[in-house]
């Protein structure tokens, strides 16, 4: 079954088909030349056999009953009749000849010689003489032959004619029956070509159905469940050659996709385990950090508060040394709380159950000014905050993100110019975008976005304090409300220097409240 292809399966049913048609054909076509012949035999030769053998003893008889009335009348009008029958004699045999000729009835020759001979003895040994004494001696003279010679002559060609009738009735009746049986035969073959082709058709349709339609049909089957996503269900190869090619093609592209699918589902739990992994890592150092800066508070305090004790009970009556040592314990404890206040506060961002209120923005950036007043005075920075729009969120929160951006713009600020901040909004598709730009020492666009991480700082503290958190609480801030904030990149910048001097802007997005009904963006 396997090793021919389909191509081939239908040429083989096809040939079957064919040469089924073909027997069923040739034996119905000479079942009809017999029934042709067995007709031929009735209507061409013995049925004008037997009309002209009719005629024949008609012009027969006619010959004798002339001769008769001439012999007794001794007129020459009593032999008309026997010259016509004489002329009808040779044209009827003359057909009965032809039939002869066909050699195809049995003992018509001969019956046909003994009539003929019949004849000629009764023209020889009666006819003639007495046309002839008749005619010369007139019809008394004693020469003629006696009525009943004539008569016993004539009989003889009766009784051969009565033969050879008998012997046509007999051929015609054997004919008929040769000619029933053929047509019963013919029939019956042509119904048994059309069983016969039907039968091979039947068959031929099986065969078909089991060597390539039902192979096909499983393959379309098998094929479709794994088109459905059922990978798992093998492609059974079976068919004909090139129905077992196909299936064995569509086999080994569902193993590859197996197989892909089979590293890409490894990857996929790979990559959920290692999202996991550093949820809880993730979890776990904020929970550390915040357990750690809670709890390092408190020695702290006591650290802090003792060293400042030490150094305003006993300042100037140790030596300058001492004096010098307790101010550096001091000023590291208090450096050492504003760090661990800062920490506190960023490992709190999104911990504790923040507000989700409508906050106006305005409100939040005059919590910072509040907030950043001292260093607004001392620095004489003018800080210039258009109208912001209302977005949800915590307020405490948003206020600390725009104290940082607004506090960094005042600390890092270029040597002997006066801090020109401004803090704008404008409405985009979904979100509100805030700009917190100044006119600073700026940063360089390579660090735009090292500065967001925490602890990271561009500056030594001598320089410019602080803790390198802020940035860092202020991402957090801005991504726990549903936005994104980076560094609005100075493409005029030097990317070696680390202030660029053209000031800096930082840029964040909030999404715009669902039931916002202020728009105070201009
Ligand atoms: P901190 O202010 O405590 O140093 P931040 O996280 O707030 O830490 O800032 C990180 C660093 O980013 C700062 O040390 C500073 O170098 C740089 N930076 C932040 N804001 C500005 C600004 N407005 N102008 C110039 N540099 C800035």
């Amino acid at each position: 079954m396997s090793r021919l292809r389909s191509g081939q399966w239908l040429a083989l049913t096809a040939g079957g088909l064919v040469l089924a048609a073909l027997v069923g054909i040739a034996i119905t076509l000479l079942m009809l030349q017999r029934l042709g012949d067995a007709r031929v035999q009735v209507v061409d030769r013995v049925d004008p056999a037997r009309v002209a053998a009719q005629v024949y003893i008609t012009a027969l008889v006619n010959e004798e009953t002339g001769v008769r009335g001439y012999a007794s009348g001794g007129t020459d009008d009593f032999l008309a009749p026997y010259r016509q029958g004489s002329k009808d004699a040779v044209t009827a045999r003359a057909r009965l000849d032809a039939v002869v000729a066909s050699g195809k009835v049995p003992r018509l020759a001969e019956n046909l010689q003994a009539v003929g001979l019949a004849s000629t003895t009764w023209h020889l040994l009666y006819a003639d003489p007495v046309i002839l004494i008749v005619g010369r001696e007139g019809k008394d003279s004693k020469n003629v032959p006696s009525l009943d010679q004539g008569k016993g002559l004539f009989d003889q060609v009766r009784g051969a004619f009565g033969q050879l009738q008998a012997d046509l009735v007999a051929e015609r009746a054997s004919a008929r029956t040769k000619l029933r049986h053929a047509a019963t035969a013919a029939t019956w073959s042509g119904l048994l070509t059309a069983l016969l082709i039907l039968a091979a058709a039947a068959v031929a349709a099986l065969v078909l159905r089991r060597t390539i339609a039902n192979p096909l049909s499983r393959l379309a089957r098998d094929a479709r469940r794994v088109a459905r996503g059922e990978f798992e269900h093998p492609v059974a190869i079976t068919g004909p050659r090139d129905i077992q090619g196909l299936s064995t093609d569509v086999e080994s592209m569902r193993r590859r996709i197996l197989a892909e699918l089979e590293v890409v589902n490894d990857a996929r739990a790979q990559l959920e385990e290692q999202t996991r992994d550093l949820q809880r890592s993730n979890a776990e150092l904020e929970q550390f950090a915040y357990v750690a800066s809670h709890d390092l508070q408190e020695p702290l305090r006591k650290v802090a508060s003792f060293t400042g004790m030490l150094q305003h009970r006993y300042q100037g009556q140790l030596d300058e040394r001492a004096d010098q040592y307790i101010e550096f314990a001091v000023d590291g404890a208090k450096r050492m709380q504003v760090l661990i206040n800062d920490l506190l506060a960023f490992s709190r961002v999104g911990r504790l159950g923040a507000e989700r209120a409508l906050v106006s923005m305005d409100d939040a950036a005059a919590d910072a000014l509040k907030n950043l007043a001292a260093a607004i005075e001392e620095s004489g920075a003018h800080v210039d905050v258009a109208d912001l729009p209302v977005v949800r969120g915590d307020r405490s929160l948003l206020g600390a993100l725009l104290q940082n951006l607004i506090g960094n713009a005042i600390k890092f600020r270029s040597d002997g110019m006066t801090p020109e901040i401004r803090v704008r909004a404008v409405r985009g598709e979904k979100d509100y975008v805030f700009t917190v730009s100044d006119n600073g020492i700026g940063i360089a666009p390579r660090h735009a976005e090292r500065i967001f991480v925490i602890f990271q700082r561009l500056h030594p503290k001598e320089e410019f304090t602080g803790t390198g958190i802020g940035l860092a609480m202020g991402r957090k801030i801005v991504e726990f409300h549903g936005g994104q904030i980076w560094l609005d990149r100075d493409e005029s910048a030097s990317e070696v220097d680390d202030a660029t001097g053209h000031g800096s802007t930082f840029r964040f997005t909030l999404p715009i409240p669902d039931d916002d009904e202020s728009d105070p963006t201009p």
